[in-house]
């Protein structure tokens, strides 16, 4: 079976789908997008995905381009189509098409693409080993709490990572904090045991899968500071990992090619990832 997009109305094959060449999001990054992960079928954390959507086109100014209803609907039927069962939907929309001038168009309609991608769980000995992260300087511009399609530096931070044989890049505040990563949030464990990870604020994306955690954390009596961290903490940290609706909670055992303590995921780090991931696993989450 074909896999199918969404685009501006219509569900046609993935490889034919296209968008017109003054849409706005295309010329000027003037769109925001959202990944939901799908877990056996149902949509996690479906309104907190959503609700991060409005906010960030609320942001940029841009109209929902349908109700919240439709959009699950629209989701439900993207997912039934693809027979999407593990994986995530991506949402992007945008200001719209309008001939090419800086200023917003008067009567662009938003336009919404929707996607969907099977993915695979990270095998056993991926999870084992952990992965590596560099760090590069944060060279983003002041908003990124939004959700913007605009990820030029995010795109080249990855590229770094992956030619210098990471997975990841944590970004690097002008006063040595870290901020988080290109797709994903950055935590460590201290010394002392305790669980940080940066605040949320307009330097970092407030990731559901980070809110989430933090609620389950909470809920194991799990003690956790919400503050920025040090390169240095990070280096000198018992553990560190990432989050993000693709890869859950992903331990890191190196940064910059040294190893976390002694190179393995740490316990609380195993605890966490087992505590999202049978949080995920409950199908009911938002069937
Ligand atoms: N930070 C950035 C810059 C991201 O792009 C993402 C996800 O794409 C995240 C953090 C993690 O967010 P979430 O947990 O909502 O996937």
């Amino acid at each position: 079976m074909p896999r199918l997009a969404y685009v501006n109305g219509r569900y046609c094959p993935h490889g034919a789908a296209a968008v017109h060449i003054e849409d706005r999001g295309y010329q000027f990054a003037d769109g925001v997008y959202e990944v939901v992960p799908v877990a056996k079928g149902a949509v996690v954390d479906e309104d907190p995905h959503l609700d991060r959507l409005e906010r960030s086109l609320d942001e940029q100014r841009i109209d929902m381009p349908m109700s919240r209803a439709a959009l699950k609907l629209v989701s439900r039927e993207l997912m039934r189509r693809n027979c999407l069962s593990n994986g995530f939907l991506y949402m992007q929309v945008t200001r719209g098409v309008a001939p090419r001038d800086h200023k917003f168009p008067k009567a662009a309609k938003p336009a919404l693409v929707m996607t969907s991608r099977q993915l695979k769980a990270p095998t056993a000995q991926t999870l084992a080993d952990g992965v590596g992260v560099i760090t590069v300087p944060n060279i983003r511009w002041k908003r990124c709490d939004i959700k913007s399609v605009s990820l030029l530096p995010n795109v080249l931070g990855k590229q770094k990572a992956v030619e210098a044989g990471a997975y990841e890049a944590w970004m690097i505040d002008p006063e040595g904090y870290i901020t988080e990563g290109t797709s994903t949030n950055a935590w460590i464990v201290t010394q002392d045991n305790e669980l940080v990870t940066r605040n949320a604020s307009s330097a970092i994306l407030n990731g559901i899968t980070r809110v989430r955690l933090l609620k389950l954390a909470e809920v194991q009596g799990i003690v956790f500071k919400e503050r920025p961290f040090t390169v240095d903490e990070a280096r000198g940290a018992r553990e560190a990992f990432i989050t993000s609706s693709t890869n859950f909670v992903m331990p890191v055992t190196r940064i910059d090619g040294e190893p976390v303590a002694n190179g393995h995921p740490g316990l609380l780090t195993c605890e966490l990832r087992e505590v999202y991931e049978s949080f995920v696993q409950d199908a009911k989450v938002s069937a």
